[in-house]
C-alpha cells in the first residue's frame, strides 16, 4: 500500500468498508491509469458519468476557455451566465414541449430535492409515491423516496406521505389519488437491477398521473445523455414527464445536475416567498460550459446511435454467452446500461473480483447484489468492448 492510500484510508471518509482504492494518475476515453503503471478498463463510466468518455478533449477545452474568464460570481439566478444560457436553451431545444425551463444543481440528488419541492409548491398537495427498488439520492428528502427500506431506516424519520408502488406492475395505481403531489420514477431502473419496464406501464403511470392531477416526475440522473440509445430515455415511450430531473452524464465530469418543467411550474420558486429554493454553486459556469461541450460531442459523433448498436452487439454476445455459460440469469437493458443478472451473489462477486484483477471494472448496483452493471463510455472503442467482453468470459469460465 502507498501512502496516498494509507492516508486516503485515513483522511476521507469511507462509504464502503472495501473501496477499489486505485489511484489514479491519468484516466482518458474508456480508461484509467494508475500511478504505479497499470492501465484499467471502465465499464461502469465512473459510475454512469463518462458518458462521452474521461477527459475528452472537447470538454476540457471548453473548461479551460471557461475558467479564463470567470469562475463563480454569484449565487444561482441572478446573473446572466452565458454558459448557463446556452446549455439551457440548447437542452429546451432537445426536449418536448411541456418542459421549457432549467433550474441547474450541482448533482443529481439536489435535481431530485428540487422537483419533489416544486411538485409540493405547484400542486399544493403534500404525498409522495415512488417506487421499490427506485434509486433518488441521498439526501434527506432524495433517501425518503428511496425504495429500498435498508437504506431508509437508519435515518428515520424521513419525509411524511411517502408511499411506495411495485415497480412495474399497475394494480395498484388506484393509490395515486387527488391527494398526490408527485409520482416519482426512473424510466429504466438503474440501482434496481437495470429494470427496463413494460412499454403500457408508463403509459398507464402518465394517464393515471393526468386523471387525478398528480405531477409526473423522471429521474433520468442515470439514463440520459445517450445512454439507454436515446438521448432521454423517456424517448423510448414517448412519454413526457411534467418534472424531469438529470445529472451525472450531464456535465462531461464536472458536477452538474438540473430539473426542468414548464414555465409556469418554475414561477412558482420565484414567488410566495421570492427565493423559494436557492443554490449557492448549482450551475456553476465551469460546469456549464463543460456540459454543453459534452452534449455537443454526444449529437455530433451519435453517441446516442452508438450506444444502441454497441449495447444491441453486447447484449448479443452476453446472451450468446448465457446460452453456453452456466450461472446467468438474464442479460437486460437498452443501449449501453446493461445489467447481467448471475445465479447467486457469490458468482456476481467473483466476476466483479475477477474482472477487476484482470484490469476491468464492473460493479454492482446498489439494490440487487446479483446484477452486474455494464455502462461502459458511449464512445468506447469496439476493441475495447471485445477486450472486456472477453475478460467477463474468461472470469466466468473460471468460476
Ligand atoms: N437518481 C438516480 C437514478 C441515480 O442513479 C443517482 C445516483 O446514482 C441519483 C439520483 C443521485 O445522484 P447524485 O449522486 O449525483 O446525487
Amino acid at each position: 500500500m502507498t501512502p496516498k492510500n494509507e492516508d486516503f484510508l485515513k483522511y476521507v471518509c469511507q462509504t464502503s468498508p472495501y473501496p477499489m482504492g486505485l489511484e489514479i494518475d491519468t484516466a482518458k476515453g474508456a480508461c484509467l491509469y494508475t500511478v504505479d503503471g497499470k492501465e484499467y478498463l471502465d465499464f461502469i463510466s465512473g459510475i454512469g458519468v463518462a458518458n462521452t468518455g474521461f477527459t475528452h478533449p472537447a470538454v476540457v477545452k471548453a473548461i479551460q476557455h471557461q475558467v479564463e474568464k470567470y469562475l463563480h460570481v454569484m449565487v444561482y439566478g441572478e446573473h446572466v451566465l452565458a454558459p448557463q444560457v446556452d446549455l439551457a436553451k440548447k437542452l429546451i431545444s432537445l426536449l418536448p414541449d411541456g418542459l421549457e425551463q432549467v433550474y441547474f444543481t450541482n448533482s443529481g440528488t439536489e435535481a431530485n430535492e428540487g422537483a419533489l419541492k416544486l411538485a409540493k409548491k405547484f400542486t399544493g398537495r403534500r404525498k409522495l409515491i415512488s417506487f421499490e427498488g427506485s434509486f433518488h439520492g441521498d439526501s434527506q428528502g432524495a433517501c425518503s423516496v428511496t425504495g429500498r427500506e435498508i437504506y431508509r431506516k437508519p435515518f428515520e424519520p424521513l419525509l411524511p406521505g411517502v408511499s411506495f408502488l411495485p415497480f412495474n406492475e399497475i394494480g395498484r395505481f388506484y393509490e395515486i389519488d387527488n391527494t398526490v403531489a408527485a409520482v416519482i420514477t426512473e424510466p429504466i431502473q438503474g440501482e434496481g437491477g437495470m429494470r427496463v419496464p413494460d412499454a403500457r406501464f408508463l403509459k398507464a403511470l402518465r394517464a393515471r398521473c393526468d386523471e387525478v392531477g398528480a405531477l409526473l416526475i423522471f429521474d433520468e440522473v442515470q439514463t440520459g445523455f445517450g445512454r439507454t440509445g436515446k438521448l432521454f430515455a423517456m424517448e423510448h415511450w414517448n412519454i413526457v414527464p411534467d418534472i424531469l430531473t438529470l445529472a451525472k452524464g450531464m456535465g462531461g465530469g464536472m458536477p452538474l445536475g438540473a430539473f426542468v418543467a414548464s414555465r409556469e411550474m418554475m414561477a412558482t420558486l420565484s414567488e410566495n416567498p421570492p427565493l423559494s429554493h436557492v443554490t449557492t454553486f448549482g450551475g456553476h459556469p465551469v460546469s456549464c460550459a463543460a456540459g454543453l461541450a459534452s452534449l455537443q460531442v454526444i449529437l455530433e459523433e451519435s453517441l446516442m446511435k452508438k450506444a444502441e448498436v454497441d449495447g444491441g452487439w453486447l447484449r448479443d454476445q452476453l446472451q450468446n454467452l448465457a446460452r453456453k455459460q452456466r450461472g446467468i440469469r438474464e442479460v437486460r437493458g437498452k443501449g449501453l446500461m446493461m445489467g447481467l443478472e448471475l445465479e447467486n451473489a457469490r458468482l456476481a462477486r467473483h466476476l466483479v473480483n475477477g474482472a477487476f484483477a484482470r484490469g476491468l471494472i464492473l460493479g454492482w448496483t446498489l439494490h440487487t447484489e446479483t446484477v452486474i452493471r455494464i455502462m461502459p463510455p458511449l464512445n468506447i472503442l469496439h476493441t475495447e468492448l471485445k477486450c472486456g467482453l472477453a475478460v467477463i468470459e474468461a472470469v466466468l469460465n473460471s468460476s
